[in-house]
């Protein structure tokens, strides 16, 4: 307890629990289930599971906030309970926002009966005209006066299905004056005539968002709702809301849920916002990931190239790595916008630690050693990771003919190029050192085979082997090696502010068409071996993961995630 705490929210907890406040911290992450989540979520999540797991008793709901059917589908909560889960934290419980419609419209019964909120006519536009600007007050709607009465019965017809979709709305009475637009009567319920994924047709009115979230937080025990700095100003209708409402001394509000069997123990919470996540050559909105999936310019949701959970899970980017990214950023009310190189710096540094080592070649070129005898066969051993003996070693077989990278030989080679050129030598990785005694070309001049010779002197573990050559270069057995379909995948965008339109560009039309580049590569057995979902680091080329879906030992299909170092730098 003597370490500061890692950022003013967790202060304010601290706080909170030593002055007797709150006897224990209890959070919520609260998706909409309208979309899959994406990397700007994870910011929440880490934030909220994070803090309930670090205070003594803590706990976190997942909450699912379903109040506006027809966007919403089951399809995502699956998709979100796997990524909340995949993220590597678990709920406390899972609830709904559709599980308190019962209370919210008991809720705002008492609302109208305290003659705190009345039903209104007007329609959406009028609405909009009588709320005056951020320098005109607004303007009293002609049916803010009706009665008690009045309202009671027309509010029990809307829940009764008479009324037409915007037609009426429930408004709460607050001051059309008020300098915070939010607080000019804002909108408690609206008509909607579409049926609900949770409760289908039994609701012809839908609760708004400002009144639904800080009552769901109340039912929910809630001591700290964490949420993104946009709410701030709608601090205070959430403040008003649960004050007017005041769930814990109206039992009579949330008897639906005791009788349900549903723990309800209402809490006075308070709101605290933190400014969102941004990363550079992205996008965070799920509108607009959605209608990349939608118009075709990706191959779904979880695309490799996209920045949902899914898409980074399955790109190979690890929990771990997303969980450091956040830790690294901290929290505070300060907007900023991530630079994507942090996000796969941290990526190279959790796979560094944990992936083993394989060799890949992904441009081959037949390199053949012309003093070995033909049908030359023998089984190296390689070690598994360079910097920790606990991963092991492997058998790597290798025989006359291997494929390098064509861009490990240059026939003409540039100043200061250290790999394989005519005459020249070069290291061949865990083998020894070979000489480029001749090349062989193709009708068109194009280089097909480079024909060497091993220092038998140099061969690995022989007093030899430890003559200076200054590069070393990868490969794999021709005759070994396992052809792998590879996914070279990249940035979704060529610019870093793809959403910024000021230069009159559609954030559309800055989509990378470089970002999936699929190439056959060849790759040493251990590496086809592969279980899907496993990482490796290709010697040289970066890291790669099998994918998920389509990765089979037959056919091995392998994403790289990253390259070894930034190739986007200046
Ligand atoms: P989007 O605009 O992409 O639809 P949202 O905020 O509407 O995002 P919700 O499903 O309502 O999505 O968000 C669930 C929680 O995640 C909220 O508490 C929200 O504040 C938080 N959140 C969403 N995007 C970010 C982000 N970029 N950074 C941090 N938190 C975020
Ligand atoms: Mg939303
Ligand atoms: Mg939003």
């Amino acid at each position: 307890a003597a370490d500061a705490p890692r950022d003013f929210i967790r202060q304010i907890i601290r706080d909170d629990l030593a002055s007797g406040k709150h006897a224990s911290t209890r959070t919520r992450f609260p998706p909409e289930p309208n979309g899959y989540l994406h990397i700007g979520h994870a910011k929440a999540i880490c934030l909220n599971f994070g803090i309930a797991q670090e205070f003594a008793g803590g706990w976190c709901n997942l909450r699912l906030d379903d109040t506006n059917p027809g966007k919403e589908d089951p399809e995502f909560v699956e998709g979100i309970k796997d990524d909340v889960r995949w993220l590597g934290y678990e709920w406390h419980e899972l609830r709904h926002a559709s599980d308190y419609f019962e209370v919210f419209y008991r809720a705002a019964i008492k609302l109208i009966e305290d003659g705190k909120a009345y039903v209104d006519d007007l329609n959406a536009d009028e609405v909009r005209a009588y709320r005056g600007t951020l320098t005109e007050p607004g303007r009293n709607s002609p049916f803010r006066d009706r009665s008690v009465e009045e309202n009671l019965d027309l509010f029990r017809r809307m829940r009764a299905g008479e009324f037409e979709d915007g037609s009426k709305t429930l408004r709460a009475k607050i001051d059309m004056a008020a300098g915070n637009i939010n607080l000019r009567d804002p909108a408690i319920y609206r008509v909607r005539k579409i049926a609900h994924q949770n409760t289908g047709d039994a609701w012809p009115i839908y609760p708004m968002y400002d009144y639904a979230h800080c009552l769901s937080d109340a039912l929910e025990s809630i001591t700290h709702s964490l949420c993104t700095l946009e709410f701030e100003d709608h601090r205070p209708l959430y403040d008003w809301f649960v004050d007017a409402v005041d769930l814990p001394n109206h039992p009579e509000l949330w008897q639906p849920l005791v009788d349900a069997g549903l723990e309800t123990r209402p809490s006075k919470p308070r709101q605290i916002e933190f400014s969102r996540l941004n990363l550079s050559y992205s996008i965070t909105s799920k509108r607009k990931l959605a209608q990349l999936v939608n118009e075709g310019h990706v191959d779904g949701w979880d695309d490799p190239r996209m920045n949902t959970l899914r898409g980074l899970r399955r790109r190979g980017f690890t929990a771990a790595s997303i969980r450091l990214l956040i830790e690294r950023l901290g929290v505070s009310k300060q907007n900023s916008v991530i630079d994507y190189a942090v996000f796969e710096g941290c990526v190279r540094e959790d796979l560094d630690a944990t992936a083993p080592r394989r060799m890949a070649v992904l441009d081959p070129l037949k390199l053949v050693i012309t003093n070995l005898p033909e049908d030359h066969e023998e089984i190296l051993t390689f070690a598994n990771h360079p910097k920790d003996e606990s991963f092991g070693s492997r058998t790597v077989p290798f025989a006359r003919g291997v494929w390098i990278e064509r861009d490990d030989f240059a026939e003409v080679p540039p100043k200061g190029f250290h790999r394989l050129k005519p005459e020249g030598e070069v290291r061949l990785r865990g083998v020894g050192i070979v000489k480029c005694e001749e090349i062989v070309k193709d009708a068109d001049g194009q280089v097909i085979e480079v024909r060497c010779t091993l220092d038998p002197e140099s061969r690995h573990g022989l007093p030899g082997a430890d003559r200076k050559v200054k590069g070393t270069i990868h490969w794999v057995s021709a005759v070994h090696g396992v052809a792998a379909e590879v996914r070279l995948y990249d940035r979704l965008f060529a610019v870093p502010a793809p959403d910024d339109e000021s230069d009159g560009k559609s954030w559309i039309e800055h989509i990378n068409p470089e970002a999936k580049r699929v190439i056959t590569g060849w790759v040493e057995r251990a590496a086809s071996l592969a279980e899907p979902e496993q990482h490796f680091q290709f010697e040289r080329l970066g890291y790669f993961v099998a994918d998920r879906l389509d990765h089979h030992a037959h056919h091995p299909v392998f994403n790289r995630v990253v390259t070894l170092r930034d190739i986007w730098a200046a």
